[in-house]
């Protein structure tokens, strides 16, 4: 290495200690810890010194230290997860935490979860209960179940069906049906962690049931029926219908299992929109467990649900893995209101977020975008031109794929200012809006912008379009 300079050398000196850095900013005062103003100081300090002896013409290396560590402390206080308006257009968005929870539900959870609550103690008796007992009435009544069992998600759900029913067996499978759904779950990844062995029958685009019949031995441990939940095989095209093939398990003393993703509750949720399969009409063909997961359509918490015969709920309930992968307070609270949104099997009420959303009309959009467009200032129109037009989006997550759902959106332009430049603006505005760019134009979807998120819209469009104020460029640098 270089010797370094006298003034390199001098500077390197005059900088402020860890400790006087820390007596300067209390890290109470910025609501960080000490541990964590420790950390950020001591990062700050060595960027700094590297600058110093890469040469960088440093005038006051003392108040640029002090500078950047208030920046850096500032910062850290600021919470990491923070609401974001959801101007894609897709209701459930994976990156936006998929299904959205409405203030009525979080309210009520949170308010049952205020210190302790009674998850696994009967009140009436004294004894210890089960945490599933507060949301298995309610999954009966509004599935005809004969009880449920609750764990982290889908992937685990489907992953606890298989070792329970088919560990160091064989599971059979159609080859229409081994999907994989973002983020890495794939079938047959799944299949083999369950300690099962995968069975194909048929081919990509055809099954027939004598295929299923062939393939069933000894060795069968289930038989196991995937909804194709995001993409959809077109053309000469033959699945095994669900009857059918509940009809055969029955015949072979083996368990049909149906992995649903994103079943609804109801056979027919939005009116205009195609339907998803519903869990009461597949429950009615005769499968033994059917599972899908709590923030898909069904507007809740991640959770993956498995509804179907008590005899082999009961099983997955002693499988060792239900321990490992059942869920906390938290989700069961948060379910639980979910699914006092649902009325019947037709009707829901506002507060289900999800359904509300996907409900909402392009006439609905229209007059939300008139008075969003209303509240803005005359100032904000003058800084860009902001059109309102049809638009198509996606439920997502696979649910009710390929159908496109219309929408209104709005087409936002900035005079020189990129699509691109305008996307990173919303999404780092005080709150951030996540649109989209499509043929060079910046677009936010109003599908999933609740109406009384408007204002919130409405100011950050302000925020973002609004014409800048003169700037001087000495100052800026
Ligand atoms: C979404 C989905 C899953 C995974 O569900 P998660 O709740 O995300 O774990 C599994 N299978 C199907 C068919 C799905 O659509």
């Amino acid at each position: 290495m270089a010797e370094l300079s006298a003034g390199v050398r001098a500077t390197l000196k005059s900088l402020p200690s860890v400790d006087d850095l820390l007596k300067a900013f209390p890290p109470e005062n910025y609501r960080v810890t000490r541990p964590q103003a420790r950390s950020a100081i001591r990062a700050t300090l060595a960027e700094v010194r590297r600058q110093v002896r890469d040469g960088a013409d440093i005038s006051d290396a003392g108040s640029m230290v002090r500078a950047a560590v208030r920046r850096r402390m500032e910062s850290l206080a600021k919470p990491e997860l923070k609401p974001v308006l959801n101007g894609t257009g897709v209701v459930l968005h994976t990156g936006l935490g998929r299904a959205p929870l409405s203030r009525h539900v979080l309210d009520r959870a949170f308010c049952a979860l205020s210190g302790y609550a009674g998850l696994e103690l009967d009140l009436e008796s004294g004894k210890r209960g089960e945490r599933l007992d507060i949301i298995t009435d309610l999954f009966k009544a509004l599935t005809l179940s004969e009880g449920v069992i609750v764990v982290n998600n889908n992937a685990a759900a489907v992953l606890l069906m298989l070792n329970t029913a088919a560990d160091g067996k064989e599971v059979v499978v159609s080859r229409g049906q081994q999907v994989e759904i973002g983020g890495s779950f794939r079938m047959p990844d799944v299949i083999d962690k369950s300690g099962a062995q995968l069975v194909e029958v048929g081919t990509t685009n055809r099954t027939h049931l004598s295929d299923y019949e062939k393939a069933i031995s000894r060795q069968t441990g289930a038989l196991l029926f995937v909804h194709t939940s995001n993409y959809r095989v077109e053309g000469f095209t033959k699945e095994v219908p669900l009857t059918d093939l509940a009809a055969l398990a029955k015949k072979k003393k083996v368990p049909l299992l149906v992995d649903l993703g994103s079943g609804s509750l109801m056979d027919q949720p939005i009116v205009g929109l195609a339907s998803e399969p519903g869990v009461t009409s597949v429950l009615k063909t005769g499968a033994d467990l059917v599972s899908f997961s709590g923030d898909k359509l069904l507007g809740g918490p991640q959770a993956g649900i498995v509804v179907g015969r008590k005899r082999w709920l009961k099983r997955l309930h002693k499988n060792p893995l239900y321990r490992a992968l059942r869920c906390d307070k938290v989700t069961l609270a948060l379910l639980e209101q979910t699914l006092r949104t649902y009325v019947d099997a037709e009707t829901w009420t506002p507060e289900n977020l999800v359904l509300e959303l996907l409900n909402r009309d392009r006439e609905e959009l229209r007059s939300q975008a008139e008075e969003l467009l209303g509240r803005l200032s005359p100032e904000a129109h003058r800084g860009g031109t902001i059109k309102v037009v049809e638009s198509t989006v996606e439920a997502g997550s696979g649910s009710l794929p390929l159908v496109p759902i219309p929408s209104i959106a709005l087409a936002i332009s900035r005079p020189n200012t990129s699509p691109d430049e305008l996307a990173l603006r919303f999404r780092q505005a005080t709150n951030p809006v996540v649109g989209y760019v499509r043929r060079g134009q910046y677009y936010i979807d109003l599908k999933a912008v609740p109406l009384e998120k408007n204002y919130l819209l409405a100011r950050t469009l302000a925020e973002v379009l609004a014409p800048a104020p003169e700037r001087n460029s000495q100052i800026d640098q």
